[in-house]
């Protein structure tokens, strides 16, 4: 017996997308910082309760939300980033499907608080599940936005089920935020575990602000064995750091890659770095690294799985060989030996 066929709820249709966008606590802070981005924030504040299943607190100085728009801002499909197929097609934001504040607010508590500079005060809606009020209640908050999540998953318990401990929650998240201050070096990040500071950022704008950062995320034992590079070729440009081959991590947790500014995690790139440090590391063994590779946005596509963080090259086997032979000249150049390099 089949049901009659009905259009679902709004609050439903919100929890069925929320299975996408927000599998777990890391992916919220994802896109809170990401909205934060991109509403031009400078300093960026995250706050973590019990590996965020207890609260994640994300608090921006960035442009705010006003009080007419801040209900909407929580509906699905509403959106300030596109207005247009043209839009859509030249979009710089990292959002702009107006779909992560609603379906994080069907699986949470959750509030929005926003004052924008003009305003004198601030305003704020909340909800758990779907908004108490579409009516904003004044609030007091400085010129930017707090977004606060509280009990993820409270109402949807076969997916809270499915959820590590907090420790290892953490850690995505923790992963997740370095990845995020590594791809903006003139942006403050502060990130609390349970109350403990355990990232304290500020902006930085030149060469010795960007290493310490480095330093920060990856491990000081992480910079004393990487060297630095910067190439350019046909219209590729390839910086960052390289750890040499005797920094050989069991995981692959100390890779980061950047393409025009946004991390990203693509199999080509991967797959051209692990071939250039072939011959001097153990197969078993993964390389470290924080590379940006920068080349002019119409060859390629970043927009292809922004969840998955995959990337399209119009040239993919020139970005291959570019990074596999920049990486790979580096490490042999820096062999103590010259010998070492002959076959055997
Ligand atoms: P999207 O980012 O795809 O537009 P979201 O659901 O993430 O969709 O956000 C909806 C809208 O709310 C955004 O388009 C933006 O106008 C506004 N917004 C969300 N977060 C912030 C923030 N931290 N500061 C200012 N505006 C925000
Ligand atoms: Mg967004």
């Amino acid at each position: 017996m089949r049901m009659p066929i009905q259009i679902l709820p709004d609050v439903l249709v919100n929890q069925i997308a929320a299975g996408e966008v927000v599998e777990r606590p890391a992916a919220v802070v994802k896109e809170l910082v990401e909205n934060a981005f991109d509403a031009g924030a400078r300093r960026i504040e995250i706050e973590i309760e019990q590996g965020g299943l207890g609260l994640i607190r994300i608090t921006d100085d960035g442009g705010g939300i006003g009080p007419q728009e801040l209900a909407l801002a929580m509906t699905r499909h509403a959106t300030s980033k596109i207005a247009s197929l043209e839009d859509l097609e030249q979009v710089a934001s990292f959002g702009f499907r107006g779909e992560a504040l609603p379906s994080i607010l069907s699986v949470s508590r959750m509030s929005l608080v926003s004052r924008p500079a003009a305003e004198a005060h601030a305003w704020q809606v909340e909800g758990a599940g779907a908004l108490d009020s579409p009516r904003a209640q004044p609030a007091s908050h400085p010129p930017g936005t707090s977004v606060v999540v509280r009990d993820l998953f409270f109402n949807t318990p076969a997916r809270r089920k499915f959820m590590k401990s907090e420790a290892t929650e953490f850690r995505h998240i923790q992963q997740l935020v370095g990845r995020l201050a590594l791809s903006r070096f003139a942006h403050g990040f502060r990130l609390l575990h349970n109350r403990r500071k355990l990232l304290d950022l500020p902006p930085v704008d030149d060469e010795q602000g960007r290493e310490a950062r480095v330093g920060e995320v990856c491990g000081e034992d992480f910079l004393r064995h990487a060297v630095f590079l910067d190439e350019h070729r046909a219209g590729l440009r390839l910086w960052g750091w390289v750890a040499l081959p005797a920094f050989a991590r069991t995981q692959a947790d100390l890779q980061f890659l950047y393409v025009n500014g946004r991390a990203v995690r693509d199999k080509l790139m991967t797959h051209a770095l692990r071939r250039a440090f072939a011959d001097a590391m153990h197969s078993t063994h993964y390389p470290a690294y924080v590379l940006y590779l920068e080349l002019d946005p119409a060859r390629v596509d970043v927009n292809v799985h922004p969840q998955k963080a995959e990337v399209r090259f119009r040239d993919s086997s020139t970005v291959h060989d570019f990074l596999f032979g920049t990486v790979h000249r580096v490490l042999r150049e820096l062999r103590p030996d010259p010998a070492l390099n002959r076959p055997a």
